[in-house]
């Protein structure tokens, strides 16, 4: 089974955004990550997405806040980032804290700056099809993954497991775009070792640790693991049994390793495409 890197997919990415960097009239762009309290998860995040923007040449800043931040006042600072012309992007790490609401949030992001696909602007433009918005990044990733790693979508058995605005739904647009045959699965789906092991490409999206092991892998399927979960003894795993597929699967991605440096890469692109549309 060959390993699918995200290193090299991301590198692959990065020449993208030097060549939209080097357009005339392209400014260098500054992302906007936004925080609200200090969940390792979120730290975690904004430290990937910090490294790798400085890796790109692009600028980035963190605006955090109190857990306890009130609505009201999480609303008007965040309409301020919204609305300075300085910053190009913003990444919102979510969940936000429930005091917060976070629907208004996706209403208020200016679509223009939403790199991360949570306005209704950019959600219904990935399910129309419609190139000039933008996609949530992880979803934008597995297809990255496939495309650089020039493995056919077209026509191909796709099952996705999982079905959340940001991963699951929004990538089952994607694919179909690109001419899948797409199957969604989640908690009441019936068979789902078969309708899995039945998949040429099969995308793990379900957040639970090595639940996928070498039954639910077809003979010669590629496997794009979306999990990040932590496992018994406290490492870092994904949805899938890696190990366990390895005589099964084509190819697969590793956890870490694999999708979540591709990640941030598309965030970067995104950010330098926001750059270029704001530069015409
Ligand atoms: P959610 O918890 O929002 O959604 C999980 C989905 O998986 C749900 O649709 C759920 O079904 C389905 N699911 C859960 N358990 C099962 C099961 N046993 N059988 C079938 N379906 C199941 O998670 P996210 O979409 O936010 O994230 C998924 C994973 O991806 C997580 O591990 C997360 O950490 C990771 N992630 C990785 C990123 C990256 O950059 N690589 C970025 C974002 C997320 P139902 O709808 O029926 O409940």
């Amino acid at each position: 089974m060959q390993a699918l890197k995200g290193a090299e997919v991301s590198a692959k990415i990065k020449e993208q955004v030097q060549a939209i960097l080097a357009e005339p009239g392209v400014q260098v762009p500054r992302l906007a990550i936004v925080r609200v309290g200090e969940r390792p998860d979120d730290l975690s995040y904004e430290r990937g997405a910090l490294k790798k923007m400085e890796a790109f040449g692009l600028l980035a800043q963190v605006y955090a806040f109190p857990a306890d931040i009130s609505d009201q006042d999480f609303k008007t600072a965040f309409q301020a980032v919204n609305e300075d012309p300085e910053v190009t992007g913003i990444l919102l790490l979510r969940p936000l804290p429930s005091q917060i609401c976070e629907r208004d949030i996706e209403n208020m992001i200016n679509p223009e700056k939403d790199l991360d696909g949570i306005s209704p602007v950019n959600i219904a433009k990935v399910f129309a099809g419609d190139e000039t918005g933008f996609a949530p990044c992880t979803a934008e990733a597995v297809v990255e993954v496939l495309k650089a790693n020039d493995i056919p979508i077209s026509g191909k058995r796709v099952t996705v497991v999982g079905r959340s605005m940001v991963v699951g739904k929004p990538l089952s647009m994607l694919l179909l775009k690109e001419h899948a045959t797409v199957t969604i699965c989640h908690t009441r789906t019936k068979d789902l070792e078969g309708t899995c092991r039945n998949a040429e490409i099969l995308v793990a999206a379900a957040g639970k640790s090595k639940m996928l092991d070498s039954r639910f892998v077809g003979d010669g399927a590629v496997v794009v693991d979306v999990g990040i979960n932590v496992d018994e003894n406290g490492k870092l795993c994904g949805d899938v049994d890696f190990d366990s597929i390895a005589e099964k699967a084509a190819m697969a991605t590793p956890v870490p390793g694999g999708v979540g440096a591709v990640t941030t890469a598309v965030l970067a692109k995104h950010l330098a495409e926001a750059a270029r549309r704001r530069s015409k």
